[in-house]
């Protein structure tokens, strides 16, 4: 497993330097695994007036847990244990005695048996010192029955942030004690979670993932320890995935239709934010077709398992008070909540786009229409539909790979509602679906070579002054030359060759691809290659030579 480490058994401790770097006001006690906020550290002079400390922590691999919360609004210390294993009694005391004054201090402890052991103990030594501690103890997964004699019980996972941020913002409000416990126990109570896992987790210095998926399956149930699930099951499509951990999230909490919810989508560390908007869109959805009020959405990396590909969806449901809280400003910059945007009240909005009374695609040329050349259009869509996977491939090989895709999207584009009309007209129609349907760098080359084709055509030029003018646009938009390995080392001879007719165009445009095997490319993608590309052709100008050969 490839990672960007130095020596593994320094990267909880480099990591968290990491943090505190980014994280303003924020500090390591000595050489300890302890990140605190600087102005919130306890002295004889502020014991009696700091707020209520609200300290949470537990093993590494879950960042930005717990030291990227260590903020005004949110945490006043972590601590930090090696990789998913709980710190120690004595490193959680420490934590208490450094920001503990005569308000006292709440613990959040995520439920897991090594957690509360080391927490509550530490509680109890720092007590037995006159601090004043409580303990909240979340377990938000609902994944597991809370049956004590089965297993260990619910584990704290993502939900477990969402109490961070109404204990912080209650201490922050200058709140007791006793309202900073309690209003963390009411949301650890009513905040349920499921995680969801496509891999496992690679802890830094061991060989492999905690445990192996087949391609087509997902671990339903996770903890955050890269352990396995409660059971496993085909992956299916997003939609219906998210849907049964939303039901059962529902049926967990008991909640009913018009009950006000926030929803929080969580990143296992590894899952592009591609997919994680994706899941956020389908949870939604699944709230509301409940009946649910989703009053706040938040998605983003909060409690990561490392590298792990996977998601968790955690319902809380909230009122006006809670509502207050969870929006309270926080300097915690992984506070999913951002700060200067304003609250996230879910509607995925669609607006329609101001249209212009646009000119119609043909340009309201009014010529006769040309069988001939519709058919010859036809065909070469087909074609390119045809040649899809090869122009994929080749792609692949010296760039992005999405060029046939792209092509095919231009062809289908035209296949799907195809007009009828004079040559320039139905040139210029081409032109118009290139330029909305392929974008890339193929979309605007294409559009504007048929653009200039089909005025030429309009002027009344022949076939090969309309294919020179076309292949001039095509040059001047995107400043390539002959040489350069892009399309035009296929259209430029081409184009030359197409007053001897058609075969000899295409001779000459196959030619042209032979010849972009020994190029350096210029333009393009391609040329970021630099020599990697040798020995290829350049795929834009195979495509030239797929579309021109099926003209004829
Ligand atoms: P991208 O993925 O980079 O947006 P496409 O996959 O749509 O591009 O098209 C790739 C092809 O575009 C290349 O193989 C090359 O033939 C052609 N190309 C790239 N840059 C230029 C350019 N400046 N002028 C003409 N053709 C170009
Ligand atoms: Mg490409």
């Amino acid at each position: 497993m490839k990672k960007f480490l130095n020596d593994p058994s320094d990267v909880v401790r480099e990591a968290l330097e990491g943090a505190v770097l980014l994280q303003p006001g924020t500090a390591l006690l000595d050489e300890r695994l302890i990140v605190v906020q600087r102005s919130r550290l306890v002295t004889e002079e502020n014991r009696s007036s700091v707020p209520v400390a609200v300290l949470s922590g537990g093993g590494s691999g879950h960042e930005p847990a717990h030291a990227g919360y260590v903020a005004p609004g949110m945490l006043t210390a972590a601590v930090a244990g090696a990789v998913f294993a709980s710190p120690s009694v004595d490193a959680v005391l420490d934590g208490i005695r450094a920001v503990c004054g005569d308000a006292g201090c709440l613990l959040v402890v995520k439920s897991y048996t090594g957690d509360r052991l080391n927490f509550t103990l530490a509680a109890e030594l720092a007590r037995a010192e006159g601090l004043e501690v409580a303990v909240v103890v979340v377990g938000d997964d609902a994944a597991l029955e809370d049956d004590q004699d089965a297993n260990a019980g619910r584990r704290g996972l993502a939900g477990t942030v969402l109490v961070h941020k109404v204990a912080g913002a209650t201490a922050e409000a200058g709140g007791s004690l006793t309202e900073v416990a309690e209003v963390a126990r009411r949301v650890a109570s009513q905040v349920a979670t499921i995680g969801v896992g496509l891999t496992g987790a690679s802890v830094p210095g061991a060989e492999e993932a905690g445990f192996d998926l087949a391609e087509d399956e997902v671990e339903i149930g996770l903890g955050i320890h890269g352990e396995q699930g409660v059971r496993r099951e085909k992956l299916r499509p997003a939609d219906a995935l998210v849907q049964d951990l939303v039901e059962a999230l529902i049926a967990d909490r008991g909640l009913t239709a018009g009950d006000e919810v926030a929803l929080l989508v969580g990143n296992a560390g590894g899952t592009p934010v591609l997919e994680l908007n994706v899941v956020t869109r389908a949870a939604v959805n699944a709230l509301q077709q409940a009946g649910l009020v989703v009053r706040r959405v938040w998605a983003g990396s909060v409690m990561t398992s490392i590298d792990m590909q996977g998601i968790s969806v955690s319902v809380l449901e909230v009122s006006a008070d809670l509502l207050d809280l969870l929006d309270a400003p926080t300097r915690s910059l992984a506070w999913p909540g951002g700060t200067a945007a304003g609250v996230s009240e879910p509607r995925a909005e669609v607006h329609r786009a101001p249209v212009p009374a646009a000119p119609t695609e043909d340009g309201g040329d009014s010529g006769e229409a040309d069988q001939a050349v519709r058919e010859a259009i036809d065909r070469a869509c087909r074609a390119l539909l045809d040649a899809e996977a090869e122009l994929t491939r080749m792609d692949q090989e010296v760039g992005d790979g999405d060029l046939g895709e792209a092509l095919a999207r231009g062809a289908r584009a035209w296949l799907d509602d195809p007009v009828d009309g004079s040559a320039s007209t139905l040139l210029r129609t081409v032109s118009a679906r290139c330029r909305r349907a392929i974008g890339g760098t193929s979309g605007p080359l294409y559009a504007i070579g048929l653009l200039r084709a089909a005025e030429a055509l309009h002027e009344g030029a022949d076939w090969p002054t309309a294919f020179a003018a076309g292949v001039d646009g095509v040059s001047q938009l995107g400043g390539a030359r002959p040489g350069d390995r892009t399309m035009l080392d296929a259209l430029v001879p081409a184009a030359e060759a197409s007053p001897e007719g058609l075969s000899a165009a295409v001779s000459a445009a196959e030619r042209g691809v032979e010849s972009t095997r020994e190029l350096r490319a210029r333009r393009g993608r391609s040329s970021y290659l630099g020599d990697r590309v040798h020995g290829h052709p350049d795929p834009g100008a195979a495509a030239v030579v797929v579309w021109l050969s099926a003209l004829g």
